[in-house]
């Protein structure tokens, strides 16, 4: 698997950091995890093939998450790369994700769900497994973040798995749910002496990474907080693995 980042901030404007969603690339198709606002125009930016995207995973309805989505349909019912295409575009989130879809849709008669090519739109409960498409295997698990926010596993068949928490408060249950992960691909929203319950701060973070065990940890949804600051050496100090700060443009092999 391939990891593009494309946004490794959060809703609050930053020059740098983009709002979250993250290109994965597998040898039975694409994956675009969270679709933010600046992630429609991010994917172009990184030469990701967006008109072939296979599948979207929305974790939760915050807007620095799912605030695309509809923009990118109404780029994918009109641009002229799509017109021909045929396979579907699978979407996927928690339950309720297709009625925030209609929502969006009936706003203004946009005609979202009528595209070129069928759309398919995939709710999702907790501790269920699917198949994103074909080779690439997926398990959910609730966040205490929103009472609809999931974290995702994916794996590779015969292969790597990365754990996509996505927005989430500390709970020990997600480091079983990561456990012995190759990417664990987390939130660290805050340095330290977070604000809310609702996200992870570093010691946090570096806690579910000293019980999950993964090969490598990513921290991403940096707050601008966290400008300055050396993520890696801080990290080290309370977790002797490999931890990667998300950058908007880093690519990874997983
Ligand atoms: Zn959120
Ligand atoms: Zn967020």
């Amino acid at each position: 698997m391939r990891l593009t980042v494309l946004g490794s901030g959060t809703s609050v404007p930053h020059p740098r950091r983009s709002s979250s969603a993250h290109w994965l690339e597998e040898a039975g198709g694409t994956l675009l995890l969270d679709c933010s606002g600046p992630a429609v125009h991010r994917m172009a930016e990184e030469g990701c093939d967006w008109a072939n995207l296979d599948a979207v995973w929305v974790s939760h309805f915050h807007l620095d998450h799912v605030g695309g989505l509809a923009p990118f349909l109404f780029g994918t019912k009109y641009a002229p790369q799509t017109q021909k295409r045929e396979k579907p575009l699978r979407v996927y989130g928690p339950r309720g994700l297709e009625k925030l879809l209609r929502r969006f849709d009936q706003a203004n008669d946009y005609g979202l769900f009528e595209q070129p090519f069928p759309l398919e739109v995939r709710e999702v409960s907790p501790r269920t497994e699917f198949e994103v498409f074909d080779g690439l295997g997926a398990e959910t698990f609730s966040t205490p973040h929103t009472s609809e926010s999931l974290a995702v596993r994916l794996t590779e068949r015969g292969g790597a798995s990365l754990v996509y928490t996505s927005d989430t408060g500390y709970t020990e249950a997600l480091a079983g749910f990561a456990r012995e992960t190759d990417l664990f691909l987390m939130e660290c929203s805050f340095f330290r002496s977070k604000p809310v319950e609702t996200h992870l701060e570093l010691e946090d973070a570096m806690r579910l990474a000293r019980l999950a065990r993964p090969r490598r940890v990513m921290l991403a949804h940096l707050y601008p907080e966290w400008d300055g600051v050396d993520i890696p050496a801080e990290a080290r100090k309370l977790w002797d693995g490999e931890t990667i700060e998300a950058r908007d443009g880093l690519r990874l092999e997983v």
